[in-house]
């Protein structure tokens, strides 16, 4: 099916942007295109009008900066594949990249686009969360900074105004001995999450001294487990006490049978690629 009739808007400059937010009526914002094209085929999103965001070339970075990782608005999931500062330093989006959709969808989409459209089965937020990330947004009254903890509100919402877009998403720089690592259990490849588990640790002394785990498509939007990341702090890592992190993670994931896994499968995913993503993220804190 092809979309409605609907108005294309191409801003070249942010504030050209914002403004366009603010004065048209019930304004989408349009970056890859890979998740509201296809409802707009069938028909399950209808916008009379669309805010393209492809021409604003200072939307397209991915640079380390001022302290932190900055992903901008058209940064497409390949570029985060392909980044050398990522290969480096950033287990948990190295990981995640490339499982993300299929290579068509990586070379479109971007991963703010991702956290943007809010899906618990999407892979970013959950890794966002992992990292203490931040979502920064512009909007008529300027930009507002917020932690990606409070950021997922329902399944595909957040809470972001109508007259906002997302320009950036941030997670501080890697401390020395941090670490991390994303698993993510799908049917095939190109499949969203059936399961998906973020990790981070930091290590002095062979003692955790920080720690984030967060979760995919195990509850209503993407979820960090404080209780679980907590039980790692002030200790050494062991198995055991991976195991104990999977338990919590476990405990707290609340996610429904489907035609691909019964809750408990999944529950039991959850303890085990929690297990598997604190093995792997303490191992590259130690590298
Ligand atoms: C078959 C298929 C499989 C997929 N598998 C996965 C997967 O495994 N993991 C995963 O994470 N994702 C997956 N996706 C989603 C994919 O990652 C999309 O690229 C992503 O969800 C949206 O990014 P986009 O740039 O294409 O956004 P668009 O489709 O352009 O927009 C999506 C939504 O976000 C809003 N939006 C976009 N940019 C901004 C912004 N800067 N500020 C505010 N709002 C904005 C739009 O208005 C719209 O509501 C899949 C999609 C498909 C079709």
């Amino acid at each position: 099916m092809k979309a409605a009739q609907f108005e294309h808007h191409e801003p070249n400059t942010l504030e050209e942007a914002v403004s366009l937010l603010d004065s048209l009526d019930e304004p989408t914002i349009l970056a890859g295109g890979q998740s509201l094209i296809p409802m707009m085929r069938f028909r399950l999103a209808r916008p009379a009008t669309v805010v393209d965001l492809n021409r604003i070339d200072d939307l397209d970075f991915l640079t380390e900066e001022d302290g932190h990782l900055r992903i901008g608005a058209l940064c497409r999931h390949v570029d985060v594949e392909e980044s050398e500062i990522v290969a480096e330093r950033y287990g948990s989006f190295a990981d995640a990249a490339p499982l993300v959709a299929d290579p068509q969808i990586r070379n479109r989409g971007t991963v703010v686009g991702s956290v943007a459209q809010s899906d618990p089965k999407g892979d970013w937020g959950t890794v966002l969360l992992a990292h203490d990330g931040e979502v920064v947004a512009a909007g008529p009254d300027g930009e507002r900074v917020v932690p990606a903890e409070e950021f997922f509100l329902l399944p595909y919402d957040n809470m972001l105004d109508e007259t906002e877009l997302i320009t950036e998403l941030r997670v501080p720089i890697p401390a020395d001995g941090e670490g991390s690592a994303y698993h993510k259990l799908k049917r095939k490849v190109g499949d969203y999450a059936m399961v998906g588990v973020a990790a981070r640790v930091v290590l002095e002394d062979d003692v955790v001294t920080d720690a984030g785990i967060a979760l995919t498509a195990v509850d209503i939007t993407n979820v960090s487990v404080p209780d679980a990341a907590a039980v790692l702090e002030g200790e050494t890592p062991s198995g055991a006490l991976f195991k104990r992190a999977g338990e919590i993670a476990a405990d707290a994931a609340n996610p429904e049978s489907d035609e691909h896994g019964s809750a408990d499968y999944k529950e039991n995913m959850v303890r085990v690629l929690t297990q598997r993503a604190l093995a792997d993220a303490v191992e590259r804190a130690t590298q």
